[in-house]
């Protein structure tokens, strides 16, 4: 039985809570949404149990092909137990194809499809507004080494192959996404959450939007989207 402590952290979609063991954490999925750096706030019923089994499915099958990840099981519908990290203040955003704030940053054209995945670092801060930062501000400012980076950026990239497939085995297409590492035991893990409110996926024929921007864009069926796509990948809920 899984004893839930102290609140360490409450997120704009998250709280994470202590466990009895120290090196355990529960992550407790909330139906809150928002957007905008937090502006733009909804609870959309629902959506806390999707998030949760859609980023246990993720993780699972991430930690199988040899991504190591923090997620250890679900407990609950909402709740997921995962070990403890030391965060890197940082957010590993990967896109294949542009749209979001790359286009409003760079002017590029909204669906220009990237011959490489393109890999971004956000310094993580809503104060600021999650900025666009490279590889330099996170030595000089002690975010992180030389070799994490690189880890970091390796991992994400390979995260990018495993996941494109699976989404594109269903008729689905992963546009961009954003994930978060941590330090364990002198390793980088793959922590936070892999789910519909951080990433882009777009249905292949039609190319509507099934992730987040239904929200941002008040586009309406949040979460009989998010549903649509577990449905696609076998995620029952
Ligand atoms: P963009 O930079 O275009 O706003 O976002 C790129 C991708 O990263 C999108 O899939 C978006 O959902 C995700 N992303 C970027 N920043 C955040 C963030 O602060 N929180 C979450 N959940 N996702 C983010």
């Amino acid at each position: 039985m899984i004893e839930k402590g102290n609140l360490i952290s409450e997120g704009k979609a998250k709280s994470l809570y202590e466990t009895q063991n120290q090196n355990e954490l529960l992550m407790v999925y909330r139906d809150d949404t928002s957007a905008f750096d937090g502006k733009k706030k909804e609870a959309l019923k629902g959506k806390g149990e999707i998030n949760n089994k859609f980023n246990a499915h993720i993780m699972q099958y991430l930690d199988k092909n040899g991504i190591r990840t923090h997620h250890i099981e679900n407990v609950t519908d909402t709740e997921s137990l995962v070990h403890r990290l030391d965060m890197l203040p940082v957010e590993c955003v990967v896109r294949n194809i542009a749209t979001g704030s790359i286009c409003r940053r760079l002017g590029v054209e909204q669906g220009l499809k990237f011959e490489n995945p393109l890999f971004e670092f956000f310094l993580k801060d809503d104060d600021l507004g999650d900025p666009l930062i490279n590889d330099n501000h996170i030595i000089a400012f002690n975010w992180g080494t030389e070799e994490e980076i690189a880890i970091m950026k390796e991992k994400t990239l390979i995260i990018n192959k495993l996941l494109c497939k699976i989404f594109s085995d269903v008729g689905l297409i992963l546009v961009d996404y954003k994930v978060e590492f941590g330090r364990k035991d002198g390793q980088i893990i793959l922590g936070d959450e892999f789910t519909p409110d951080g990433c882009r996926i777009w249905d292949k024929e039609t190319g509507e939007s099934l992730d987040k921007d239904r929200f941002r864009k008040d586009l309406g069926d949040v979460v009989e989207s998010y549903q649509i796509v577990a449905h696609k990948l076998g995620i029952s809920i």
